[in-house]
């Protein structure tokens, strides 16, 4: 997929884990990196993170659409000289290490009454749920790195995702399967679930 500027043509590469995808003129130069963040697209590059706001509306709800358009902007950025060249590490979101207490809230999600109080309540679901999150609260919509703690998975999930619907129990299909932690059958099956997770009852 490659679109072109007046200036130059970029792609966008595999997105991570967080869904962001690098920037890439020709083969490997790596110019930054797009991302959604609740409704907003922010791009990443050598001169930090940038809000972009809203995508047009047309673009809205087409996240290729919004993550060309907010591309362009990295591509003209480039162009002009105002930022420079990245590595594919740069712009790659590591996987997070635990390393003591998490935090309530990511990083970028503000100290608001009304966040404290959804995240406590999360994090209150998620413990009874037998999820270990591995960064603070980054909202419902946006990835967040979890592990099992039945089966030992690890990987992004969402909270609007994991959440029952209409004040439902969460499906016992706790997250896909996966060789890599041993859950070939996606985490430790229905009646295992139920029996490791007293919400569920009998
Ligand atoms: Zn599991």
């Amino acid at each position: 997929m490659t679109t072109t500027t007046t200036t130059l043509a970029f792609r966008l590469g595999t997105p991570d884990w967080e869904r962001r995808y690098p920037v890439l003129i020709g083969e490997t130069t790596v110019i930054g990196a797009v991302f959604r963040w609740h409704r907003d697209w922010l791009t990443l590059t050598s001169e930090g993170e940038h809000n972009l706001g809203r995508p047009e509306k047309g673009r809205r709800g087409v996240p290729q659409a919004a993550a060309q358009a907010a591309a362009a902007q990295v591509a003209t950025e480039y162009a002009a000289g105002r930022i420079t060249a990245m590595s594919l590490t740069d712009v790659t979101a590591a996987v997070p290490v635990l390393d003591g207490d998490v935090p309530l809230l990511h990083p970028r999600m503000p100290e608001t009454p009304r966040n404290v109080e959804t995240a406590q309540q999360v994090m209150t679901a998620l413990a009874v749920h037998r999820w270990k999150p591995y960064t603070g609260f980054p909202g419902s919509d946006n990835p967040w790195w979890q592990e099992c703690e039945l089966c030992g998975w690890q990987g992004p999930r969402y909270w609007s995702h994991q959440r029952g619907r209409n004040g439902e129990l969460p499906s016992t299909h706790r997250h896909p399967a996966s060789a890599q932690f041993g859950a070939p059958a996606g985490c430790v099956g229905d009646t295992k679930v139920r029996e490791l997770i007293a919400a569920y009852g009998q």
